[in-house]
């Protein structure tokens, strides 16, 4: 939109300035039969040519700079400085048509509606407060010659009549000043219904997005951090089935005016999507934007809505992602995708919760040797291609994380062992690299020869992570994910305590996800199902201890686990 404005100023300084060159040559042209015509000067023709040749050639010259700099060198100068050089420019041409009234008679000059040109200019270019001043300027000029050079007479005739064209001086600035105001304001309305959203009243996508593009780009000169909120109504849908779409509509027109007045001036609040809104905090760092969105949050929680009573958590609450640029991400789009990413871990905790983004490859290359940084980096390109072959693997590895770090709360692993459980989650299936997609994706059951295939996963896994030397302690993890409690497991047929006690944990979190997601070859068991089938194996395929604490951490997030999944 400000291209568009751009464009449309500097057409109309275009247009503006080829009134001005106009001018100019009249000037040029009345000077000249002034000066010549007149008979002014007793002067030889010669010296009349040469004169002539002189003021010719200058008024060619000064053409041609006022022409370049009209048409080139003030479109490069900032719009801001620009307006102080159109106001220098204005006063320059009055100065001109004044010596122009000045030489050709003052009072008694023909030439005195020459200051029509630089009201009307005036007007169009800056509205009708510069139009006015000029209008004022030009009658002071013309009135004041009036008055000061014909002192003497009785009757001042040459003021009665300068009175009037005084009168259409004002008289044609003012309607035209009016005329632009006018035409502007329209514009602001209708830019208003561009960028902004009908039915709440905050910013659209399009302007978030746009907005957001711009930002980055001066964050990066200014050196300034920008954060972003992603927000989402809790449970939306059962309100609206409960209670309506237009209640539902009258719940998001109350948050958006919750958001707006959440926020300072130069913040974006913009609906995203359907119940979906963001807000943009530039030169907001991350600790500054979770305070920011916890306020946010509470004043949500804290707000009646009619008939929050029948939501499933009793209130009608939001969830809300923050991620940071350039922090948590390198640009425009990181920074969407990673607060989004951020808002899914906030529903999964939940709801009603403030989460920040945190990619586990990032903060494990803070932690690692400098020398293996490289090797991450790599890591994380597999771990995209494995996404791209299949998305499962994808999704089931982002769960099995979530759910590790859940379980690692409730056996209050120290530290060091509920990071190597994180990682260890994050890469157990990396060996399915060496797997291809058709296998992968297979809807029938395997035969022998794959099955052979995919059962050295875990060994795969290994040789890709075995160089990176601070990923040492999640070996075991990635190799023994398959054992098995009774000892029939993969690859190496541990039993009981021999398995070392991370990846009895990862093979529990594991194999309940892999129960409750949509596999290739076999459907999802509901939750309860999946419990049902953890206590089924319990000591069997699973550590007792282990699945005990894990269907209590499943008890408490299962809930929001069907809305999710
Ligand atoms: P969650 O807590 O996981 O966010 O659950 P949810 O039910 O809110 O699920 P989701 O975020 O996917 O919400 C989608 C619902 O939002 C679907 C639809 O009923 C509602 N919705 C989307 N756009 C509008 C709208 O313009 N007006 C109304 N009234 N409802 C909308
Ligand atoms: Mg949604
Ligand atoms: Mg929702």
């Amino acid at each position: 939109m400000k291209k568009f404005e751009n464009n449309k100023r500097n057409q109309i300084n275009d247009i503006v300035s080829v009134v001005k060159i106009c001018s100019f040559l009249f000037i040029a042209t009345i000077l000249f039969k002034y000066i010549f015509a007149n008979n002014r000067y007793e002067q030889t023709i010669e010296y009349k040519n040469s004169i002539l040749l002189f003021f010719g050639i200058t008024i060619l010259a000064l053409l041609a700079i006022y022409g370049v700099w009209r048409f080139s060198a003030i479109k490069k100068i900032d719009i801001k400085y620009g307006q102080y050089i159109q106001y220098v420019e204005d006063g320059l041409f009055i100065l001109l048509f004044a010596i122009v009234v000045m030489e050709t008679g003052a009072y008694d000059s023909h030439y005195k509606f020459l200051f029509l040109f630089i009201i009307i200019t005036a007007t169009i270019q800056e509205g009708m407060n510069l139009g006015m001043i000029v209008a004022i300027i030009s009658t002071g000029i013309i009135l004041g010659m009036d008055l000061i050079m014909v002192s003497g007479a009785a009757i001042n005739s040459y003021f009665e009549d300068d009175l009037i064209l005084s009168g259409i001086f004002i008289l044609t600035a003012w309607p035209l000043g009016h005329y632009v105001k006018i035409e502007r304001e329209h514009i602001k309305g209708l830019e208003n219904m561009v960028h902004k959203d009908g039915l709440t009243g905050v910013y659209n996508h399009r302007f978030f997005c746009d907005t957001l593009r711009q930002q980055v780009i001066i964050s990066e000169k200014q050196q300034q951090p920008i954060s972003m909120l992603f927000i989402d109504i809790d449970f939306f849908k059962e309100y609206n089935d409960l209670h309506g779409h237009q209640k539902g509509d009258e719940v998001l027109r109350t948050i958006g005016e919750l958001l707006s007045s959440s926020i300072k001036p130069g913040e974006v609040v913009a609906r995203y999507g359907g119940e979906e809104f963001a807000i943009l905090l530039p030169d907001t760092g991350e600790d500054e934007a979770v305070q920011i969105a916890e306020k946010i949050r509470e004043k949500i929680e804290k707000t009646y809505f009619i008939g929050q009573e029948n939501q499933p958590n009793g209130n009608l609450t939001i969830s809300l992602g923050i991620s940071t640029y350039p922090t948590k991400a390198k640009n425009d789009v990181e920074l969407i995708k990673s607060a989004d990413d951020a808002l899914y871990r906030a529903k999964f905790f939940n709801r009603n919760r403030v989460e920040t983004y945190s990619s586990i490859l990032d903060d494990l290359k803070k932690e690692i040797d400098e020398k293996d940084v490289e090797l991450i980096t790599s890591v994380k390109t597999l771990i995209s291609v494995i996404n791209a072959k299949d998305r499962y693997t994808y999704a089931h590895t982002e769960k099995v994380v979530l759910y590790s770090r859940l379980l690692a709360e409730r056996l209050e692993l120290n530290e060091e062992d509920k990071k190597t459980l994180i990682y260890g989650a994050y890469m157990h299936d990396i060996g399915k690299i060496n797997i291809n997609k058709e296998v992968l994706n297979k809807k029938m059951p395997l035969n022998d020869e794959e099955w052979e295939l995919l059962k050295q996963h875990p060994s795969h896994g290994v040789e890709i992570i075995k160089p990176v030397i601070s990923l040492k302690s999640i070996i075991p993890l990635i190799y023994h994910h398959h054992e098995r409690y009774d000892g029939k497991g993969y690859p190496h047929g541990l039993k009981g305590d021999e398995i070392p006690f991370l990846a009895r944990v990862l093979t529990v979190v594991d194999s309940f996800d892999a129960m409750t997601s949509n596999r290739p070859y076999n459907k999802r068991k509901t939750y309860e199902e999946g419990i049902e089938e953890l206590r089924r194996c319990r000591g069997i395929q699973f550590d007792p201890a282990i699945t005990d604490a894990f269907i209590e951490v499943i008890k408490t997030v299962k809930d929001n686990l069907d809305n999710l999944m």
